[in-house]
This record gives C-alpha cells, sequence and structure tokens, in this order.
C-alpha cells in the first residue's frame, strides 16, 4: 500500500467543498490515514513549497495557502500518488478532464482546489512535515 499527502486547498475548503470531496476520496477508494483541518502561517506555507521558492508565483501561492483554513490528509491506495494525482487532474482546472476534482471544484490556476505529492520521497517528506507518527492510523 503506499500513502500521498492531499491538501483540500483554502479556496475549496472556504467553498464549503471538503464534504464533497472527502466524499470522492472515500469512493474512489482511498483509505484516509490521517486528518485535520489547519491554517497555515506564511512560514509554514513557505516550507511546504520551498522547491517552488524561484518561481515567480511563489509569493502569490504561499499567501493563498496561508490566506484561510485548509484540511491536509494522508491517503493510502495502491498507487496512491499517481491515483491521487490522476483524480485531482491538471494543475490548471481549464486543462482538468472531466470527472476530476479540479474542473469541478478548481476555478484557476492558482485557486485550483487540491495539491497532491507528485513522488514517492516528496510524499514521505511532506507527510512527514504536517503529521506525527502518531497522528496516521
Ligand atoms: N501555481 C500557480 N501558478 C503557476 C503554476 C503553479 O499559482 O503558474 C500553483 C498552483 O496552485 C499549483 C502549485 O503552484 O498547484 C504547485 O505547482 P505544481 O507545478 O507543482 O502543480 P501541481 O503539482 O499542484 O499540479
Amino acid at each position: 500500500m503506499e500513502r500521498t499527502f492531499a491538501i483540500i486547498k483554502p479556496d475549496a475548503t472556504a467553498k464549503g467543498f471538503a464534504g464533497a470531496i472527502i466524499s470522492r476520496i472515500e469512493k474512489e477508494g482511498f483509505k484516509i490515514v490521517g486528518l485535520k483541518k489547519m491554517h497555515m502561517t506564511k512560514a509554514e506555507a513557505e516550507g511546504f513549497y520551498a522547491v517552488h521558492a524561484a518561481r515567480p508565483f511563489f509569493n502569490d501561492l504561499t499567501n493563498f495557502m496561508c490566506s484561510a483554513p485548509c484540511i491536509v490528509m494522508v491517503l493510502e491506495k495502491d498507487g496512491a500518488i499517481k491515483a491521487w494525482r490522476d483524480l485531482m487532474g491538471s494543475t490548471n482546472p481549464k486543462d482538468a478532464a472531466e470527472g476530476t476534482l479540479r474542473k469541478e471544484f478548481g476555478e484557476s490556476i492558482d485557486n485550483n482546489a487540491t495539491h497532491g505529492s507528485d513522488a514517492p520521497e516528496t510524499a514521505a517528506q511532506e507527510i512527514a512535515y504536517f503529521f506525527s507518527q502518531l497522528e496516521l492510523v
């Protein structure tokens, strides 16, 4: 079983889409092994997205991530990393396929509803950034 890290970003949480997204996660066969609502600080958002520090959108992205609460999760499934990225759809909701979460709940490339790890190393890093072992059940 593989684990991945997922976020219901501030835009989707604020719009009341969390329940629908979590319901979809369960329907698609993921096991939720960790889940909490949190309001990131700017420093926490910058640490999380450190890999994008040199990108032009870094400041807007980190301001957005600490603008309101979000829901962070650890999801488990065979091939969870790819399965969750497939369920999310393309980064830009305008390019996302029908039936994907970003198509249904995203609004723009910077308000795109969800986050998902892109590889086993980043999944391990991101899970450890937000969760302690004791919080994963
Ligand atoms: N992003 C943005 N503007 C861009 C590219 C990315 O605001 O031009 C944001 C977007 O919210 C995206 C996040 O930065 O989800 C991380 O970018 P990445 O390319 O890693 O996309 P993801 O893995 O989230 O699909």
